[in-house]
């Protein structure tokens, strides 16, 4: 069969078969799948008609080591034949399980020390909040039960992460949210403090933060802001509970985000990086006190646990992955290639009419769309889908937010990137510039 009687093939039973998460159903009739990805090597994907992409975005944010490494399929194959899968109910327990809690441990900020396993950042998010609730619960304190989040957070599609997430058209989609979750401002420490004022702080069980908003438009808190936040949830009695699912594992230039700020959470959750995208993995890790707490309070079961949670197989890749991260200096390579990529993309200000703001730290990063350089001020007509259509057709891949008032487009590159590599993104992202100002 040729590619292109394949392709069709596909399309087909895409379009009759396939619902597409965070998709438009209707475009997808319309037009059938936008890409079909077939294969992958370092920062570049290719689709079933050979056509090279560099992937602007890790694909969800998440294969931070980039693609095609040998010793992650390795290492499942070994984890598959050996003992593909035990369950870590009931006190059972299996070794990539224990050894890939006890490197979570040690790498993650300050006392940061109890690992408990999900397949995913909502999952994470979700397991945080009846863990938070439920260690109120044996401190005798029953009524903390509240999680303020911040506005223009994303925290997963489940449906207390759905609850928690800060972005309406999130909420719109559905018709009944889960109660208890409270947003704030997301740049005012007053807004915080009010709130405590109007609810009570003995009704809030915890504050829960991006370091960085991610799918909000990689919003970065103002300078002192995280500092601040931790201190009122010190004064107050109320966990911090940073998620940390697209910052941590190297996007940022440092392993996580929260050492840029010099704060340690309460409690960290943690996905996507922990183990590239190459399988199913998440984390949930309490601090020890809390930790310790929970030991002593919380007898009989604790009755909350996935099928997953501690996959050996899972565990087996997202140990490697981390071993690959450390032993190749990605996270420093996060950071040298993210400030290149930044100041090129910094130069095209000067070379181009509607490149406004650059802002990242390691490579995670935003671009915002703008009419007036100087001012800031953006264009009636958003044209951030334009620059994103027009940088895929030539081979980048990129994704914009168009949310509230916004027109950004959003980069968050494999962690391996070479300066060649950065090379090819800014030249990419030039010609699709010029190409959208050319038609205004
Ligand atoms: N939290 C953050 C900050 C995220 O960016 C995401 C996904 O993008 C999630 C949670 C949800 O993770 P998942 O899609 O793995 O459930």
């Amino acid at each position: 069969m040729s590619n292109e009687a394949l392709r069709q093939e596909l399309v087909e039973l895409d379009k009759k078969y396939f619902i597409h998460p965070t998709s438009s159903l209707q475009d997808q009739q319309a037009n059938g799948p936008a890409i079909i990805f077939d294969r992958a090597e370092g920062v570049h994907c290719y689709d079933i008609n050979g056509k090279k992409y560099l992937e602007g975005m890790s694909s969800l944010w998440n294969v931070n080591i980039g693609y095609g490494r040998k010793e992650l399929a390795e290492v499942a194959k070994e984890q598959l034949e050996k003992c593909a899968y035990s369950n870590s109910f009931s006190g059972f327990s299996n070794e990539p399980a224990i050894r890939l809690a006890a490197k979570i441990a040690e790498m993650t900020p300050g006392d940061l020390n109890g690992v408990f396993f999900t397949s995913g950042g909502s999952e994470s998010n979700d397991s945080a909040y009846k863990l938070v609730r439920h260690y109120w619960k044996v401190k005798g304190k029953p009524e903390k039960t509240k999680i303020v989040a911040r506005k223009r957070a994303y925290h997963g599609v489940a449906s207390g992460s759905t609850s928690a997430t800060g972005i309406e058209s999130f909420h719109d989609f559905t018709t009944s949210l889960a109660p208890g979750f409270l947003h704030v401002d997301p740049d005012s420490p007053e807004a915080f403090r009010q709130l405590i004022k109007e609810e009570g702080a003995d009704t809030i069980a915890a504050f829960l933060t991006e370091p960085i908003q991610g799918a909000g438009g990689v919003n970065f808190p103002k300078e002192g802001y995280l500092k601040e936040i931790r201190q009122i949830c010190d004064e107050n009695d109320i966990l911090f509970i940073a998620d940390e699912v697209i910052n941590g594992f190297g996007r940022t230039g440092k392993m996580f985000a929260s050492e840029h700020f010099d704060i340690v959470p309460d409690v960290l959750l943690l996905a996507k990086g922990i183990s590239s995208g190459y399988v199913q993995l998440g984390a949930v890790v309490l601090r020890e006190k809390l930790h310790k707490e929970l030991i002593e309070l919380s007898s009989g079961v604790l009755m909350h646990g996935f099928t997953y949670s501690g996959h050996p197989t899972a565990c087996a890749v997202g140990l490697k992955n981390i071993e690959i991260m450390e032993n190749e200096n990605m996270v420093e390579n996060s950071k040298v290639m993210g400030d290149l990529l930044a100041e090129k993309l910094t130069e095209l200000q000067k070379e181009t009419d509607i490149v406004g703001e650059v802002r990242h730290l390691g490579l995670l990063g935003a671009i915002e769309i703008v009419k007036d350089q100087e001012s800031g001020e953006r264009f009636a007509e958003k044209l951030s889908g334009k620059v994103v259509a027009a940088a895929r057709e030539r081979g980048l891949i990129l994704r914009n937010v168009v949310y509230w008032e916004k027109d950004t487009i959003v980069y968050a590159p494999p962690l391996c990137m070479t300066e060649e590599d950065v090379n090819e993104f800014a030249s990419i992202f030039k010609e699709a510039v010029l190409e959208v100002q050319k038609s205004l």
